[in-house]
C-alpha cells in the first residue's frame, strides 16, 4: 500500500509540475515563434541581434526546464544514502520558485555543518516540494516559507533517542484546527477543492519519515501558521558527494 501511495503521490506531483511547466513552455514558444516572425521582417542589425538574444535565452530556459522534469520523473526505487540535506534542498531553489507563486518567498536557514542523514534524495525533494506547496496553499495572500535545518544532539523522549537532524518547513498561513490536525496523515484526507488536493501529500511525508527511521511532528495555530518538523536520525557516513571527493584525493598521484 505504501508503495502504491508513493507512486500515486509521485504521479500527482509530476502532474502538478508538468501543468506549470506546460504553461511556461507555451510562453517560451511564443517568445521564439513571435521573435522569428519579427526577425523575418526586421532589417536593423541591432534589433535583429536583440531579438535573437531573446530567443536564445528562451530556448536555453526551455532546455533547463526539460532537464529538471526528466530528473524528477526518472527516480523510481527508493535508494537511501547519506545525504547533505542543505546542499540537496539548496539545489531546489529554481524548482520551488517555479512551483510557488510570485508572492510566496522561500528562505533557507541551514547551519554550516548540518549532519548528514540517510534518506532517498529524490524522495526528500518530493517531501520538500509537497510541504512547500501546502504552505503556499495555506497563504492565499502570500508570505514567507522558511525551510530550516538543525542538529539536535542527544534527544531522548518516548519516540526518539540519539542525534537527530530536524528539518522544518514553517509557514505563516491559515493554520489548522485540532480536528484537521488529527487527520492530516490519513491518505486522501484533504480540505481542498476537487482537483486541487489529493490528500496524499502528508501521507507521503509521513511514510518518508518513518521509512527513514524518523518521525514527523506538526505545530499549528489557526490564523498564525504551521510548522512541519521532520526528525531524521543522524548518519555517521559521509554524504556520497564527499566520499567521492575523498576517493579522488586518494588516487591522486604523489
Ligand atoms: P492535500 O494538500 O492534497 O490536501 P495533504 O495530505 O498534503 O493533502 O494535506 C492534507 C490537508 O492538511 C490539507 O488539505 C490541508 O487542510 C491541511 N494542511 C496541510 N498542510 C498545511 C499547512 N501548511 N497549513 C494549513 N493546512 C495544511
Amino acid at each position: 500500500v505504501q508503495e502504491t501511495l508513493r507512486q500515486a503521490q509521485k504521479i500527482e506531483a509530476i502532474g502538478q509540475l508538468t501543468g506549470g511547466v506546460a504553461h511556461d513552455f507555451n510562453n517560451l514558444l511564443m517568445v521564439i515563434s513571435g521573435g522569428l516572425d519579427m526577425l523575418d521582417r526586421q532589417t536593423d542589425p541591432n534589433r535583429r541581434r536583440r531579438l535573437m538574444d531573446g530567443m536564445i535565452q528562451a530556448a536555453q530556459r526551455g532546455a533547463s526546464l526539460t532537464k529538471q522534469l526528466l530528473a524528477f520523473s526518472r527516480r523510481q526505487k527508493l535508494r537511501p544514502q547519506p545525504v547533505d540535506v542543505a546542499a540537496q534542498i539548496g539545489g531546489m531553489r529554481e524548482l520551488l520558485d517555479r512551483s510557488l507563486r510570485g508572492d510566496v518567498h522561500v528562505e533557507f536557514d541551514f547551519p554550516d555543518s548540518l549532519w548528514p542523514v540517510e534518506v532517498d534524495p529524490g524522495e526528500l525533494e518530493l517531501v520538500i516540494l509537497n510541504l512547500a506547496v501546502n504552505a503556499r496553499d495555506a497563504m492565499p495572500n502570500g508570505g514567507t516559507i522558511l525551510v530550516r535545518g538543525e542538529n539536535l544532539p542527544d534527544l531522548n523522549d518516548e519516540e526518539i533517542c540519539g542525534d537527530y537532524v530536524r528539518l522544518s518547513v514553517i509557514d505563516e498561513g491559515v493554520g489548522m484546527s485540532p480536528e484537521i490536525l488529527s487527520r492530516v496523515f490519513e491518505p486522501f484526507f484533504t480540505t481542498k477543492d476537487v482537483g486541487k488536493g489529493s490528500g496524499l501529500g502528508l501521507a507521503q511525508v509521513h511514510g518518508f519519515a518513518t521509512q527513514s527511521r524518523g518521525t514527523v511532528r506538526i505545530h499549528s495555530e489557526v490564523g498564525r501558521g504551521t510548522s512541519i518538523e521532520l526528525y531524521l536520525p543522524r548518519s555517521f557516513d559521509l554524504p556520497l558527494s564527499e566520499q567521492h571527493l575523498i576517493d579522488l584525493t586518494r588516487v591522486r598521484p604523489k
